[in-house]
C-alpha cells in the first residue's frame, strides 16, 4: 500500500516523523481524512485528537491545538503551537486544566476571556481524549 511521510511540528521539537497510510484531523470545517495522492492542501485545524494511521492498522493518536495541516504530495506536514504524543502527556495537570476552565465558564465573571476559557478547555479535553 502506497504510504506518506507525516511531520508533526511545535516551535520546540519534531513531535512525530513517520510513514502513514492515513491522516484525519479536524479541520475548521469538518473532518478529514487525508490518503496518499491526496490533492494539495492547507487547512487551520480545530483543537482536537489527530490520528495517524501507520504500520499494521496501528493508530497513532496526538493532541493538538493551534495547528496548520499542509498536504503537498505524499508529504503531510502539521504545525502546531502544541502537540503531544499520549505518553507524554500528564493526565493530572490536563485534568487540573479542564477544571479551572469549567470553573471560569461556570462562573461567567464580567472580565473573563470566555474565549479562551473554552480554547484551555479544549485543549485539556484533546490531551485526556487521546490518553483514554
Ligand atoms: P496548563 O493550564 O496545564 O498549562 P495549557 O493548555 O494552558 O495547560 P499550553 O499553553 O497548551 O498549556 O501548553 C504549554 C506547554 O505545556 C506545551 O509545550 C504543551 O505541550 C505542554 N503541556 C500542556 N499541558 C500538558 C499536559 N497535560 N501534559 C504534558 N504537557 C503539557
Amino acid at each position: 500500500m502506497s504510504k506518506m511521510t507525516v511531520e508533526v511540528v511545535t516551535p520546540e521539537r519534531v513531535v512525530y516523523s513517520g510513514q502513514a497510510s492515513m491522516v484525519i484531523a479536524r479541520g475548521v470545517q469538518g473532518d478529514l481524512g487525508i490518503l496518499p495522492k491526496h490533492m494539495p492542501m492547507v487547512t487551520p485545524l480545530k483543537i482536537a485528537p489527530v490520528q495517524i494511521k501507520v504500520e499494521g492498522d496501528q493508530v497513532v493518536r496526538m493532541a493538538v491545538s493551534g495547528g496548520f495541516m499542509e498536504v503537498r504530495g505524499d508529504k503531510v506536514t502539521i504545525l502546531a503551537e502544541t502537540a503531544e504524543m499520549p505518553g507524554d502527556i500528564d493526565v493530572e495537570r490536563a485534568k487540573a486544566s479542564k477544571g479551572r476552565a469549567e470553573k471560569r465558564l461556570s462562573e461567567k465573571y464580567p472580565e473573563l476571556d470566555v474565549q479562551r476559557a473554552e480554547r484551555s478547555l479544549q485543549r485539556a479535553l484533546a490531551r485526556i481524549d487521546v490518553t483514554k
